[in-house]
């Protein structure tokens, strides 16, 4: 995809996460790979509103998240994730959401680690995933503001289980990632449905 064209799906996908209530007010960032080496990655702009957002809200990054063209702005605070999730996995697109589901329950569930969502239908929207009976682990690493560190955890997790679709930070969101950004937003999509089915069924469940 040229620059062009990921300024124009990323603008349209970051309407449709704030339509849905998965990137609301700032929350939320976007990554597309334009170049693997050295890489490049379009990222969008910290503390941008993900319903109006313009070409100019997407940057453009090196390897160490550093700004190219001598371009104005701020890239996401969160940068250093998208690197690593990008370096970790070989992903194409890295998508970063805050919904109140991966919320709460990457809360609920930060005692053993994370958790995991089997006997679901809608499992195998996940790339390479052909039977509800699939175990789908969803770890949760602890929120940081420490975003270097916060990477790092993140990039040996990811190196240690290359079978993850997804990871939650406690308390603060999920992270996605796909081949194409087709692919992520789709990973997106299916995992936010699964964390509202988990979340919910669990409502129904007496309290221990
Ligand atoms: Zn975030």
């Amino acid at each position: 995809m040229s620059k062009s064209e990921i300024c124009e799906h990323l603008i349209a996908l970051g309407a449709d996460f704030h339509r849905r209530g998965w990137a609301l007010g700032t929350s939320g960032n976007f990554s597309v790979v334009i170049e693997r080496a050295p890489l490049r990655l379009a990222i969008t702009a910290s503390s941008v509103d993900k319903s109006c957002m313009t070409s100019d809200h997407i940057l453009e990054v090196d390897g160490r998240g550093r700004m190219l063209n001598g371009a104005s702005g701020k890239p996401s605070a969160e940068t250093l994730l998208h690197i690593a999730v990008v370096q970790a996995t070989g992903a194409s697109a890295v998508l970063h959401t805050h919904s109140v589901w991966s919320t709460i329950l990457s809360d609920y569930h930060r005692g053993q680690g994370g958790f995991h969502i089997q006997g679901y239908e809608m499992l195998k929207g996940l790339e390479g995933v052909s039977t509800h009976e699939h175990e789908e682990w969803l770890p949760i690493l602890e929120n940081s503001q420490d975003i270097e560190a916060l990477a790092g955890e993140a990039e040996a997790l990811l190196k240690e289980q290359s079978n993850l679709h997804g990871f939650l930070i406690r308390r603060h969101g999920l992270y996605t990632w796909g081949q194409s950004l087709a692919e992520a937003k789709r990973h997106v999509e299916i995992l936010e449905f699964l964390l509202e089915s988990v979340g919910r069924r669990r409502m129904m469940e007496p309290i221990a």
